[in-house]
Protein backbone atom coordinates (compact mmCIF):
# COMPACT_ATOMS: atom_id res chain seq x y z
CA UNK A 1 0.00 0.00 0.00
CA UNK A 2 1.29 3.47 -0.82
CA UNK A 3 2.08 5.94 1.87
CA UNK A 4 0.30 9.30 2.51
CA UNK A 5 2.44 12.06 1.28
CA UNK A 6 2.24 15.04 3.52
CA UNK A 7 4.87 18.13 2.25
CA UNK A 8 5.11 21.30 1.54
CA UNK A 9 3.24 20.41 -2.03
CA UNK A 10 0.02 18.93 0.12
CA UNK A 11 -1.33 16.11 1.40
CA UNK A 12 -1.64 13.07 -0.90
CA UNK A 13 -2.93 9.72 -0.63
CA UNK A 14 -4.77 7.18 -2.30
CA UNK A 15 -8.83 7.06 -2.02
CA UNK A 16 -9.69 4.04 -0.45
CA UNK A 17 -6.91 3.35 1.39
CA UNK A 18 -4.25 6.32 2.66
CA UNK A 19 -6.60 9.14 1.96
CA UNK A 20 -9.37 8.27 4.82
CA UNK A 21 -12.45 10.73 5.28
CA UNK A 22 -10.69 11.20 8.72
CA UNK A 23 -7.44 12.25 6.80
CA UNK A 24 -8.87 14.75 5.30
CA UNK A 25 -11.28 16.09 7.92
CA UNK A 26 -7.92 16.37 9.91
CA UNK A 27 -5.95 18.43 7.90
CA UNK A 28 -9.48 20.71 6.87
CA UNK A 29 -10.45 21.67 10.17
CA UNK A 30 -6.49 22.40 11.32
CA UNK A 31 -6.49 24.99 8.25
CA UNK A 32 -10.01 26.36 8.23
CA UNK A 33 -9.01 26.81 12.34
CA UNK A 34 -5.64 28.02 11.31
CA UNK A 35 -7.64 30.69 9.27
CA UNK A 36 -9.67 31.93 11.69
CA UNK A 37 -12.70 31.07 9.70
CA UNK A 38 -11.71 33.24 7.15
CA UNK A 39 -12.92 33.03 3.52
CA UNK A 40 -11.62 30.32 1.47
CA UNK A 41 -11.60 29.75 -1.83
CA UNK A 42 -12.38 26.22 -3.21
CA UNK A 43 -11.12 24.15 -6.37
CA UNK A 44 -11.02 20.78 -7.26
CA UNK A 45 -9.36 19.35 -10.45
CA UNK A 46 -11.97 16.97 -12.68
CA UNK A 47 -11.22 13.22 -10.42
CA UNK A 48 -13.73 10.99 -10.21
CA UNK A 49 -13.28 11.17 -6.24
CA UNK A 50 -13.32 14.92 -6.79
CA UNK A 51 -17.19 15.34 -5.53
CA UNK A 52 -16.30 13.19 -1.96
CA UNK A 53 -13.11 14.45 -1.02
CA UNK A 54 -15.12 18.18 -1.74
CA UNK A 55 -18.24 17.46 0.24
CA UNK A 56 -15.48 16.70 3.13
CA UNK A 57 -13.91 19.86 3.14
CA UNK A 58 -16.17 21.83 2.48
CA UNK A 59 -18.25 20.95 6.01
CA UNK A 60 -14.58 20.83 7.75
CA UNK A 61 -14.38 24.89 6.33
CA UNK A 62 -18.02 25.62 7.59
CA UNK A 63 -17.42 23.95 10.92
CA UNK A 64 -14.70 25.95 11.62
CA UNK A 65 -16.59 29.18 10.32
CA UNK A 66 -14.87 29.62 7.13
CA UNK A 67 -16.99 31.27 4.15
CA UNK A 68 -16.51 28.88 1.47
CA UNK A 69 -16.22 30.44 -2.36
CA UNK A 70 -16.25 26.69 -4.33
CA UNK A 71 -14.89 27.57 -8.10
CA UNK A 72 -15.65 23.78 -9.16
CA UNK A 73 -13.53 22.14 -11.53
CA UNK A 74 -10.54 24.80 -12.23
CA UNK A 75 -6.76 24.32 -12.60
CA UNK A 76 -4.21 24.72 -9.54
CA UNK A 77 -3.26 27.91 -10.80
CA UNK A 78 -7.08 29.66 -11.56
CA UNK A 79 -7.85 28.66 -7.24
CA UNK A 80 -4.75 30.94 -6.44
CA UNK A 81 -5.82 33.74 -8.53
CA UNK A 82 -9.22 33.32 -7.37
CA UNK A 83 -7.57 33.70 -3.85
CA UNK A 84 -6.53 37.13 -4.99
CA UNK A 85 -9.63 38.08 -6.81
CA UNK A 86 -11.82 37.82 -3.63
CA UNK A 87 -9.11 38.88 -1.15
CA UNK A 88 -9.81 35.27 0.53
CA UNK A 89 -7.82 34.78 3.29
CA UNK A 90 -6.98 31.16 1.75
CA UNK A 91 -7.30 28.87 -0.49
CA UNK A 92 -7.50 24.61 -1.21
CA UNK A 93 -7.50 23.00 -4.56
CA UNK A 94 -8.63 19.06 -4.04
CA UNK A 95 -6.00 17.36 -6.30
CA UNK A 96 -3.51 14.74 -6.46
CA UNK A 97 -1.58 17.19 -9.23
CA UNK A 98 0.24 14.34 -12.05
CA UNK A 99 -0.22 11.43 -9.57
CA UNK A 100 -2.30 9.02 -11.39
CA UNK A 101 -6.63 8.29 -11.30
CA UNK A 102 -6.87 6.75 -7.81
CA UNK A 103 -5.00 9.44 -6.26
CA UNK A 104 -6.42 12.65 -4.75
CA UNK A 105 -5.18 14.79 -2.15
CA UNK A 106 -5.36 18.58 -1.05
CA UNK A 107 -3.06 21.65 -2.10
CA UNK A 108 -3.44 24.47 0.89
CA UNK A 109 -2.81 28.21 -0.07
CA UNK A 110 -2.11 31.11 1.70
CA UNK A 111 -4.14 34.50 1.56
CA UNK A 112 -1.67 35.82 -0.97
CA UNK A 113 -2.47 32.79 -3.36
CA UNK A 114 0.45 31.28 -3.07
CA UNK A 115 1.05 27.58 -1.08
CA UNK A 116 1.27 27.65 2.26
CA UNK A 117 5.13 28.43 3.30
CA UNK A 118 6.78 25.88 4.32
CA UNK A 119 6.48 26.67 8.04
CA UNK A 120 2.66 27.18 8.18
CA UNK A 121 2.05 23.94 6.30
CA UNK A 122 3.59 22.55 9.23
CA UNK A 123 2.13 24.21 11.73
CA UNK A 124 -1.35 23.10 10.11
CA UNK A 125 -0.50 19.55 9.93
CA UNK A 126 1.28 19.78 13.14
CA UNK A 127 -2.73 21.07 14.06
CA UNK A 128 -4.00 18.18 12.63
CA UNK A 129 -2.05 15.36 13.90
CA UNK A 130 -2.83 17.03 17.41
CA UNK A 131 -6.46 17.15 17.16
CA UNK A 132 -6.22 20.97 17.20
CA UNK A 133 -8.83 22.84 16.02
CA UNK A 134 -11.68 25.00 16.95
CA UNK A 135 -15.21 24.61 15.94
CA UNK A 136 -17.97 26.99 15.88
CA UNK A 137 -21.46 27.15 17.59
CA UNK A 138 -24.35 27.08 15.18
CA UNK A 139 -24.56 30.55 15.66
CA UNK A 140 -21.38 30.90 13.83
CA UNK A 141 -20.56 28.44 11.27
CA UNK A 142 -19.82 29.37 8.10
CA UNK A 143 -21.76 29.73 4.65
CA UNK A 144 -20.73 29.48 0.73
CA UNK A 145 -21.15 30.96 -2.23
CA UNK A 146 -20.41 29.68 -6.26
CA UNK A 147 -18.18 31.68 -8.63
CA UNK A 148 -18.58 29.94 -11.53
CA UNK A 149 -16.62 32.43 -13.44
CA UNK A 150 -12.58 31.58 -11.81
CA UNK A 151 -11.66 29.95 -15.15
CA UNK A 152 -12.48 32.61 -17.60
CA UNK A 153 -10.51 35.70 -15.43
CA UNK A 154 -7.75 33.43 -16.26
CA UNK A 155 -8.14 33.33 -19.74
CA UNK A 156 -8.91 36.89 -19.66
CA UNK A 157 -5.66 37.91 -17.52
CA UNK A 158 -3.86 35.78 -20.19
CA UNK A 159 -4.78 37.76 -23.06
CA UNK A 160 -4.29 40.95 -20.99
CA UNK A 161 -0.70 40.19 -20.39
CA UNK A 162 1.84 42.56 -21.62
CA UNK A 163 3.68 39.80 -23.05
CA UNK A 164 1.13 38.17 -25.37
CA UNK A 165 -0.13 40.15 -28.28
CA UNK A 166 -3.21 38.52 -28.96
CA UNK A 167 -4.22 39.86 -32.48
CA UNK A 168 -0.68 39.05 -33.45
CA UNK A 169 -1.50 35.61 -32.01
CA UNK A 170 -4.84 35.35 -33.95
CA UNK A 171 -3.40 36.64 -36.97
CA UNK A 172 -1.43 33.37 -37.63
CA UNK A 173 -4.89 31.09 -37.22
CA UNK A 174 -2.21 28.11 -35.94
CA UNK A 175 -3.27 24.63 -35.88
CA UNK A 176 -2.84 23.06 -32.70
CA UNK A 177 -3.47 19.89 -31.08
CA UNK A 178 -4.14 19.31 -26.94
CA UNK A 179 -4.15 16.78 -24.71
CA UNK A 180 -5.91 17.54 -21.15
CA UNK A 181 -6.50 13.97 -20.06
CA UNK A 182 -9.48 14.41 -19.20
CA UNK A 183 -8.32 16.48 -16.14
CA UNK A 184 -9.54 20.74 -15.63
CA UNK A 185 -7.34 21.36 -18.41
CA UNK A 186 -10.06 20.87 -20.92
CA UNK A 187 -12.59 23.80 -19.18
CA UNK A 188 -9.67 26.08 -19.61
CA UNK A 189 -7.08 25.01 -22.78
CA UNK A 190 -9.42 24.82 -25.51
CA UNK A 191 -10.71 27.78 -24.72
CA UNK A 192 -7.46 30.07 -24.00
CA UNK A 193 -6.65 28.91 -27.51
CA UNK A 194 -10.06 29.33 -29.49
CA UNK A 195 -9.49 33.28 -27.83
CA UNK A 196 -5.93 33.23 -29.57
CA UNK A 197 -7.51 32.02 -32.84
CA UNK A 198 -6.33 28.91 -33.18
CA UNK A 199 -8.16 25.92 -34.75
CA UNK A 200 -8.22 23.54 -32.27
CA UNK A 201 -8.25 19.84 -32.14
CA UNK A 202 -9.24 18.49 -28.16
CA UNK A 203 -7.98 14.91 -27.18
CA UNK A 204 -9.07 13.65 -23.81
CA UNK A 205 -10.78 16.89 -23.21
CA UNK A 206 -13.86 15.42 -21.13
CA UNK A 207 -13.32 16.47 -17.92
CA UNK A 208 -14.77 13.62 -16.61
CA UNK A 209 -11.69 12.40 -14.72
CA UNK A 210 -11.31 8.75 -15.62
CA UNK A 211 -7.72 9.77 -17.38
CA UNK A 212 -6.83 8.17 -20.95
CA UNK A 213 -3.86 7.95 -20.01
CA UNK A 214 -0.61 7.76 -16.93
CA UNK A 215 -1.75 11.71 -16.54
CA UNK A 216 1.96 13.07 -16.21
CA UNK A 217 2.87 15.19 -19.76
CA UNK A 218 5.98 12.87 -20.29
CA UNK A 219 6.87 11.96 -23.50
CA UNK A 220 6.16 8.68 -22.87
CA UNK A 221 1.97 9.03 -21.67
CA UNK A 222 1.98 11.40 -24.49
CA UNK A 223 2.22 9.65 -27.44
CA UNK A 224 -1.53 10.01 -28.94
CA UNK A 225 -0.67 13.79 -28.86
CA UNK A 226 2.42 13.58 -31.02
CA UNK A 227 0.60 11.56 -33.32
CA UNK A 228 -1.98 13.41 -33.73
CA UNK A 229 0.32 16.10 -34.39
CA UNK A 230 1.92 14.50 -37.14
CA UNK A 231 -1.31 13.21 -38.57
CA UNK A 232 -2.95 16.81 -38.45
CA UNK A 233 -0.06 18.87 -39.72
CA UNK A 234 -0.42 20.89 -36.54
CA UNK A 235 1.84 23.60 -35.89
CA UNK A 236 1.74 22.71 -32.12
CA UNK A 237 1.01 20.33 -29.41
CA UNK A 238 0.13 21.11 -25.56
CA UNK A 239 -0.50 18.41 -22.95
CA UNK A 240 -1.05 19.40 -19.59
CA UNK A 241 -1.52 17.50 -16.20
CA UNK A 242 -4.53 17.03 -14.55
CA UNK A 243 -4.50 20.09 -12.44
CA UNK A 244 -2.52 22.35 -15.06
CA UNK A 245 0.75 23.63 -13.69
CA UNK A 246 2.51 21.75 -15.76
CA UNK A 247 2.79 22.13 -19.19
CA UNK A 248 4.17 19.96 -21.94
CA UNK A 249 5.30 20.72 -25.94
CA UNK A 250 4.94 19.30 -29.04
CA UNK A 251 6.54 20.61 -31.71
CA UNK A 252 5.68 21.20 -35.50
CA UNK A 253 6.74 17.56 -36.40
CA UNK A 254 5.11 15.53 -33.91
CA UNK A 255 7.88 15.57 -31.29
CA UNK A 256 7.82 16.40 -27.45
CA UNK A 257 10.65 18.69 -26.93
CA UNK A 258 10.36 17.31 -23.13
CA UNK A 259 9.35 19.18 -20.15
CA UNK A 260 12.15 21.06 -19.43
CA UNK A 261 11.95 22.91 -22.97
CA UNK A 262 8.72 24.73 -21.96
CA UNK A 263 10.77 26.87 -19.07
CA UNK A 264 13.47 27.36 -21.76
CA UNK A 265 11.13 28.49 -23.92
CA UNK A 266 9.39 30.98 -21.43
CA UNK A 267 12.73 31.97 -19.99
CA UNK A 268 13.77 33.20 -23.85
CA UNK A 269 10.48 35.17 -23.99
CA UNK A 270 10.59 36.85 -21.02
CA UNK A 271 13.98 38.01 -21.41
CA UNK A 272 14.07 38.74 -24.83
CA UNK A 273 11.74 41.97 -23.96
CA UNK A 274 12.55 43.20 -20.56
CA UNK A 275 15.91 42.61 -18.49
CA UNK A 276 15.66 40.69 -15.09
CA UNK A 277 16.26 38.16 -12.65
CA UNK A 278 14.99 34.52 -13.09
CA UNK A 279 14.45 31.82 -10.44
CA UNK A 280 14.22 27.82 -11.16
CA UNK A 281 14.62 25.02 -8.53
CA UNK A 282 18.32 23.08 -8.33
CA UNK A 283 16.92 20.05 -10.76
CA UNK A 284 15.97 22.80 -13.48
CA UNK A 285 17.70 22.47 -16.80
CA UNK A 286 20.70 24.50 -17.45
CA UNK A 287 19.41 26.02 -20.81
CA UNK A 288 17.57 28.46 -18.45
CA UNK A 289 20.96 29.33 -17.01
CA UNK A 290 22.26 29.81 -20.09
CA UNK A 291 19.64 31.74 -21.74
CA UNK A 292 20.00 34.12 -18.42
CA UNK A 293 23.63 34.39 -19.08
CA UNK A 294 23.23 35.25 -22.80
CA UNK A 295 20.74 38.26 -22.07
CA UNK A 296 23.42 39.46 -18.92
CA UNK A 297 20.52 38.62 -16.46
CA UNK A 298 21.00 37.51 -13.09
CA UNK A 299 20.07 34.19 -12.59
CA UNK A 300 19.50 31.78 -8.93
CA UNK A 301 18.67 28.55 -7.63
CA UNK A 302 15.74 27.56 -5.34
CA UNK A 303 15.10 24.42 -3.43
CA UNK A 304 12.64 22.45 -5.10
CA UNK A 305 9.07 22.46 -4.80
CA UNK A 306 6.38 25.67 -5.77
CA UNK A 307 6.77 27.64 -2.93
CA UNK A 308 9.97 27.28 -2.61
CA UNK A 309 10.38 28.99 -6.07
CA UNK A 310 7.38 31.86 -5.67
CA UNK A 311 9.14 33.02 -2.39
CA UNK A 312 12.78 33.20 -3.76
CA UNK A 313 11.16 34.51 -6.64
CA UNK A 314 9.67 37.27 -4.60
CA UNK A 315 13.02 37.56 -2.56
CA UNK A 316 15.17 38.37 -5.69
CA UNK A 317 11.65 40.29 -7.23
CA UNK A 318 12.55 37.75 -10.64
CA UNK A 319 10.65 38.84 -13.86
CA UNK A 320 10.17 34.65 -14.71
CA UNK A 321 10.83 31.41 -13.32
CA UNK A 322 9.63 27.95 -12.67
CA UNK A 323 10.50 24.49 -12.61
CA UNK A 324 11.69 22.24 -15.18
CA UNK A 325 8.99 19.81 -14.98
CA UNK A 326 6.33 22.14 -17.31
CA UNK A 327 5.83 24.67 -14.40
CA UNK A 328 6.09 28.52 -15.69
CA UNK A 329 5.55 31.10 -13.09
CA UNK A 330 5.14 34.76 -14.42
CA UNK A 331 4.60 37.14 -11.14
CA UNK A 332 2.95 39.71 -13.06
CA UNK A 333 -0.06 37.09 -13.62
CA UNK A 334 0.54 35.51 -10.37
CA UNK A 335 3.25 33.47 -8.38
CA UNK A 336 2.58 30.07 -8.93
CA UNK A 337 3.11 27.50 -11.66
CA UNK A 338 0.94 28.19 -14.48
CA UNK A 339 0.12 25.84 -17.73
CA UNK A 340 -2.37 27.68 -19.78
CA UNK A 341 0.38 30.59 -19.51
CA UNK A 342 3.08 28.62 -20.91
CA UNK A 343 0.59 27.60 -23.56
CA UNK A 344 0.16 31.89 -24.64
CA UNK A 345 4.21 32.45 -24.19
CA UNK A 346 4.84 29.64 -26.40
CA UNK A 347 2.09 30.93 -29.12
CA UNK A 348 3.58 34.36 -28.80
CA UNK A 349 6.77 33.18 -29.81
CA UNK A 350 5.44 31.39 -32.44
CA UNK A 351 4.20 34.39 -33.98
CA UNK A 352 6.34 37.19 -33.41
CA UNK A 353 9.68 34.82 -34.75
CA UNK A 354 7.27 33.21 -37.32
CA UNK A 355 9.32 30.46 -36.54
CA UNK A 356 8.37 27.24 -36.49
CA UNK A 357 8.38 25.55 -32.48
CA UNK A 358 11.42 22.91 -34.31
CA UNK A 359 13.50 25.85 -35.31
CA UNK A 360 12.74 27.92 -31.76
CA UNK A 361 13.75 24.49 -30.32
CA UNK A 362 16.95 24.01 -32.17
CA UNK A 363 18.07 27.67 -30.98
CA UNK A 364 17.88 27.07 -27.35
CA UNK A 365 21.07 25.25 -25.25
CA UNK A 366 20.83 21.43 -25.93
CA UNK A 367 21.41 19.31 -23.12
CA UNK A 368 19.87 15.63 -21.91
CA UNK A 369 18.60 14.84 -18.53
CA UNK A 370 18.43 11.29 -16.92
CA UNK A 371 16.27 10.86 -13.96
CA UNK A 372 17.07 7.85 -11.83
CA UNK A 373 16.34 6.37 -8.49
CA UNK A 374 18.73 4.00 -6.27
CA UNK A 375 17.81 1.78 -3.41
CA UNK A 376 19.33 2.77 0.31
CA UNK A 377 17.56 0.08 1.70
CA UNK A 378 18.90 -0.16 5.46
CA UNK A 379 20.99 3.11 5.11
CA UNK A 380 20.57 6.56 6.56
CA UNK A 381 19.32 8.71 3.82
CA UNK A 382 21.05 12.11 6.12
CA UNK A 383 24.13 10.05 6.30
CA UNK A 384 24.55 8.60 2.73
CA UNK A 385 24.25 12.40 1.38
CA UNK A 386 26.52 13.60 3.92
CA UNK A 387 29.39 11.27 2.52
CA UNK A 388 28.59 12.57 -0.52
CA UNK A 389 28.92 16.04 0.02
CA UNK A 390 32.21 15.00 2.14
CA UNK A 391 33.73 13.61 -0.87
CA UNK A 392 33.06 16.09 -3.52
CA UNK A 393 33.74 19.13 -0.91
CA UNK A 394 36.28 20.41 -3.14
CA UNK A 395 34.05 20.61 -6.18
CA UNK A 396 31.72 23.48 -7.17
CA UNK A 397 28.73 22.03 -4.77
CA UNK A 398 24.95 23.07 -3.00
CA UNK A 399 23.60 21.82 -0.32
CA UNK A 400 20.58 23.15 -0.24
CA UNK A 401 18.41 20.85 -1.42
CA UNK A 402 20.37 17.53 -0.95
CA UNK A 403 23.73 17.67 -2.73
CA UNK A 404 24.03 19.37 -5.83
CA UNK A 405 27.34 19.08 -7.97
CA UNK A 406 28.05 21.43 -10.88
CA UNK A 407 30.67 20.28 -13.37
CA UNK A 408 32.17 22.10 -16.35
CA UNK A 409 29.33 20.94 -19.00
CA UNK A 410 27.10 18.53 -16.48
CA UNK A 411 25.63 18.48 -13.12
CA UNK A 412 24.38 15.96 -10.63
CA UNK A 413 21.54 16.60 -7.78
CA UNK A 414 21.16 13.99 -5.38
CA UNK A 415 17.84 14.18 -2.90
CA UNK A 416 16.53 11.61 -0.49
CA UNK A 417 12.86 10.43 -0.89
CA UNK A 418 10.52 11.08 2.24
CA UNK A 419 8.33 7.90 1.28
CA UNK A 420 11.21 5.23 0.01
CA UNK A 421 14.52 4.07 0.70
CA UNK A 422 15.52 5.67 -1.99
CA UNK A 423 17.62 8.63 -3.24
CA UNK A 424 17.08 10.31 -6.40
CA UNK A 425 20.00 10.78 -8.52
CA UNK A 426 19.37 13.28 -11.90
CA UNK A 427 21.93 14.23 -14.38
CA UNK A 428 22.30 16.65 -17.14
CA UNK A 429 25.14 16.43 -20.14
CA UNK A 430 25.06 17.83 -23.47
CA UNK A 431 24.96 14.48 -24.95
CA UNK A 432 22.56 11.57 -23.54
CA UNK A 433 25.55 8.78 -23.36
CA UNK A 434 27.20 11.31 -21.01
CA UNK A 435 24.17 12.38 -18.82
CA UNK A 436 23.69 8.57 -18.03
CA UNK A 437 27.39 7.45 -17.93
CA UNK A 438 27.27 10.33 -14.56
CA UNK A 439 23.86 8.92 -13.35
CA UNK A 440 25.73 5.34 -13.39
CA UNK A 441 28.62 6.45 -11.95
CA UNK A 442 26.68 8.03 -8.77
CA UNK A 443 24.31 5.66 -8.37
CA UNK A 444 27.34 3.29 -7.81
CA UNK A 445 29.37 5.88 -5.80
CA UNK A 446 25.88 5.87 -3.41
CA UNK A 447 25.86 2.72 -2.92
CA UNK A 448 29.08 2.72 -1.80
CA UNK A 449 28.79 5.11 0.60
CA UNK A 450 26.53 2.91 3.18
MG1 LIG B 1 0.11 19.46 -11.21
Amino acid sequence: MSRLMVSVSGVRGEVGSTLTPQVIEKYTLAFGSFLNGGSVVLGRDSRVSGPFVSQIVKGCLLATGCKVIDIGIVPTPTVQMAIEHHHAEGGIAITASHNPVQWNGLKFMDGNGRFLSPEKAARVYAMGDAGEWHLQDWQNLGSEEADTEANQRHIDAILNLDYVDADLIRSKKFKVVCDTVNGAGGLIIPRLLEALGCSVTVINGDAHGRFAHTPEPLPENITELCEAVKQEGADAGFAVDPDVDRCAIVDNTGAPLGEEYTLALAVKLVLSKKMGRVVVNMSTSRASEDIARYYNCTFSRSKVGEINVAEKMLEMEAIIGGEGNGGVILPELHLGRDAPLAVALTLQQMAESGKTLRELFLELPQYHMVKAKVSIEGMDPDAVLQRMADKYKEANINLLDGVKIDFENSWVHLRKSNTEPIVRVMTEAPEMEEARALADRFMQEIQSAG
